[in-house]
């Protein structure tokens, strides 16, 4: 089949729908349902896309010689490493990086996977075939994924095992002939309207006996029986494109997963019992090193969008001669710099992993991912602070079309913007800085790639800093010889 084009998509939903409980029903049809359809649209529409910009985001695969998506590829040189990344820049251009889990994220994960297929043999298990395996059905038949790497955890300083109820936590139910029968739960998958669900290890901090049941990966199709994704509410009001330019387009919900007693067949499994490969994964099958390659791509992509908006803003408003106004607009055009700058040294440093993979450098992505969940919530102040009062004093189409529209279209222009092209710049900005699909964002910059204090608390513990702390040992010695 090969890549896929956006009625395929929207037509498999159709044909496997998933459990997905959205405010308190279960839903029929996700590809109509109101608060999920137009995000699903825009899943769909990313399929089409690729297409439209196959000679960046598509590729031949050798197997089978079809057309497949870019981010699906396990690259042996730079220049294979660099396509890829041109291809996830691409990509994240069509939300402006506002779907943050578009497919490629987690494409890169399981192809990071795939190429570690060795890391997962396990004795007489043939997990690493199945990763292999898994992977080239994703790339063939082109599904999206979405994933769950967190436990329940009422009490954050205990792994699963050690809670007070161990069965909240998704864990072995039972092992059978056919397969592993899960019971218990996940906490959130963004973009659960997706074709399969891949689990990933989670961190088991507890003894490796007692985290056994909890020590696994697989990937199974989302409408497998009694997997259910339960959504937060939609922040997609039902508004038009006009109203709710962002909203409206690129909801793509988030929710939390429950494992009814899922039958997961063994092909399926990629590890299961041995907590030191689950705890190891991510890093040595260099997988987080590929998403967070797909991060700073997409990161870049909404940077610029953030910049292009704030822009037109301070244009439009004719702010241009306050120089707090200069330093703000300074302040993202850094920003982007300094993420492209992270894109391009993770792409300049990036070396064959131990089973021959390109991976990308990961001090530059891991700094831009301990940045980014700061840079991000700034901006969007900085748009707050721009737009002011902009941001609330806005009508909508209904009130341009209805009785006042003429004083709307008097009253509403600005230094040099009539009111028909203010009113949906400034409301794209409120979608950005204000609205619940904007504070949604920011939230989803700030703790998607997991909690920015635990992540700082790994730089000061892992990164070697001797280097640094040599130099200004001599220079302290050099300073107490240079005063007698
Ligand atoms: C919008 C959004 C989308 C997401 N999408 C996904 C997804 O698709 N897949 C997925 O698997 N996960 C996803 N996540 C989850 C994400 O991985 C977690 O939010 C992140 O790991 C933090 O965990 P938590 O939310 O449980 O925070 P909590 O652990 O509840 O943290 C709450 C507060 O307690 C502090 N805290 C907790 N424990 C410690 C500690 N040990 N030391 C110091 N401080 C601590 C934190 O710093 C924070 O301030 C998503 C999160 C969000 C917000």
């Amino acid at each position: 089949m090969g890549a896929r084009r956006g009625h395929e998509v929207l037509e498999r939903f159709r044909a496997h729908p998933a459990q997905v409980w959205h405010r308190g029903v279960r839903v029929q049809d996700v590809t109509s349902e109101p608060g999920l359809a137009n995000g699903v649209r825009s899943l769909a529409g990313l399929y089409d896309f690729q297409w439209q910009q196959a000679n960046v985001t598509l590729e031949t695969d050798p197997l089978t010689d079809q057309k497949v998506a870019r981010s699906f590829s396990i690259p042996r040189t730079p220049t294979e490493l660099e396509r890829v990344g041109a291809a996830m820049l691409r990509s994240s251009e069509y939300s402006m990086g506002m779907m943050g889990r578009e497919p490629s994220y987690l494409n890169r994960a399981m192809s990071a996977y795939a190429g570690a297929a060795e890391f997962f043999r396990d004795g007489d298990r043939a997990y690493g075939d199945n990763v292999t395996q898994y992977h080239r059905y994703l790339r063939a038949n082109d599904l999206s994924l979405t994933h769950t790497l967190l436990n329940p955890r009422p009490n954050r300083l205990a792994g699963p095992a050690r809670q007070a109820d161990p069965l909240l936590a998704a864990h072995v139910h039972e092992e059978r002939d056919d397969g592993l029968v899960i019971r218990g739960a996940r906490m959130l998958a963004t973009l659960p309207l997706s074709d399969e669900l891949m689990v990933f290890p989670a961190r088991l901090p507890d003894g490796p006996e007692e985290s056994a049941r909890y020590a696994f990966a697989f990937a199974i199709p989302t409408a497998t029986p009694g997997l259910k994704f339960i959504c937060r509410d939609s922040v997609d009001y039902g508004f038009n494109g006009f109203d709710h330019p962002l909203g409206s387009r690129f909801e793509e919900m988030d929710a939390v997963v429950i494992f009814d007693d899922v039958l997961v067949p063994w092909e399926r499994v990629f590890c299961y019992r041995d907590v030191n490969i689950c705890n190891a994964a991510a890093v040595r099958t260099g997988a987080l090193a590929q998403m967070a390659y797909q991060v700073v791509c997409k990161n870049i992509a909404k940077t610029e969008f953030l910049l292009g908006l704030a822009s037109m803003m301070v244009d439009g408003s004719g702010l241009e001669s306050f120089q707090h106004i200069h330093e703000k607009i300074a302040e993202v055009w850094v920003n982007l710099t300094t993420l492209k700058a992270f894109k391009r040294a993770s792409e300049s440093d990036a070396q064959a992993n131990e089973y021959g993979v390109f991976t990308p450098a990961w001090d530059p992505l891991d700094a831009s991912r301990n940045l980014y969940p700061r840079l991000y919530p700034r901006m969007v102040e900085i748009i707050q602070q721009i737009g002011a009062s902009g941001l609330v004093a806005m009508p909508t189409q209904a009130d341009l079309d209805g009785a006042l529209g003429d004083e709307i279209r008097y009253y509403y222009q600005s230094a040099r913007l009539e009111a028909s092209e203010r009113i949906p710049l400034y409301r794209l900005a409120w979608d950005a800085a204000v609205s619940a699909f904007g504070s949604r964002q920011v939230l989803y910059e700030r703790f998607f790639f997991g909690d920015p204090v635990q992540m700082a608390s790994a730089v000061f513990k892992d990164k070697d800093r001797s280097g640094s702390i040599e130099k200004v040992r001599r220079l302290l010695q050099e300073s107490h010889r240079f005063g007698h």
